[in-house]
């Protein structure tokens, strides 16, 4: 049905255009942006709950939730010490794009904040497919979500800039072979930039928050 299909891409175009308006807002005002992608439970909001205390002083943190229903995350987020919260409830849209993200900067004075934190729908499909204007793309894994994730959503692993691995204090516990894990997602994007970490122990945690803290001053 190609009438279908132009109407898709027409989306993704106008998509992709207020993407490219929303870099610009966050080029002009300093701010380096990553966009948080993981299934549900994976533990994007622990990541982002774990990292904000590691960052205090050191960077401003602006943080945007997008969520179906809730303001949960978001609340979370303020209690770990972001210097700005903002929600967005997408009314039962399963990712957020680059409008959703036009309305949050809208309510942020970004010439405060050295790094926007933007914790994504949990979804591992069609947020990939949707560019926000955020700098880094980030996919947060898990260990419970098993091993096979990589052969499952190519399109997802082969999308991303960096990739952390989340709850590797489960690895004793679960059948999880980190090799074939790892041979999965090098085949897909090579090189990838990979953070093995646990927001229960801490484990993992100074790599990132050096990724972090190094892309935001190249900004
Ligand atoms: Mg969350
Ligand atoms: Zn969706």
């Amino acid at each position: 049905m190609p009438q279908t299909i132009s109407v898709v891409e027409n989306i993704l175009n106008a998509n992709d255009r207020l993407a490219e308006e929303n870099r610009a807002r966050l080029d002009a005002a300093g701010v380096f942006s990553i966009n948080l992608i993981a299934s549900p439970g994976a533990g994007k909001t622990s990541l982002i709950e774990q990292t904000l205390p590691r960052l205090k002083g050191r960077l401003r943190v602006a943080a945007v939730d997008g969520d179906i229903a809730t303001s949960l995350d978001s609340d979370r987020a303020a209690a770990a010490g972001a210097d700005a919260s903002v929600q967005i409830n997408t009314g039962g849209e399963c990712h957020l794009d680059a409008v959703m993200l036009r309305g949050a900067l809208d309510r942020l004075d970004l010439t405060q904040f050295d790094l926007l934190i933007v914790e994504n729908v949990g979804n591992l499909i069609c947020p990939a497919n949707f560019k926000l204007g955020t700098h880094k793309t980030v996919l947060v894994a898990s260990v419970p979500e098993g091993d096979d994730k990589p052969y499952k959503y190519p399109a997802t692993y082969r999308g991303v800039d960096t990739l952390v691995i989340n709850k590797i204090d489960l690895l004793p516990y679960v059948p999880f072979r980190m090799d074939y894990f790892q041979r999965g997602v090098q085949a897909l994007n090579p090189g990838v930039v990979t953070f093995p970490l646990s927001c229960i122990t801490g484990e993992g945690f100074d790599g990132w928050i050096q990724w972090l803290i190094e892309n935001t001053r190249k900004e």
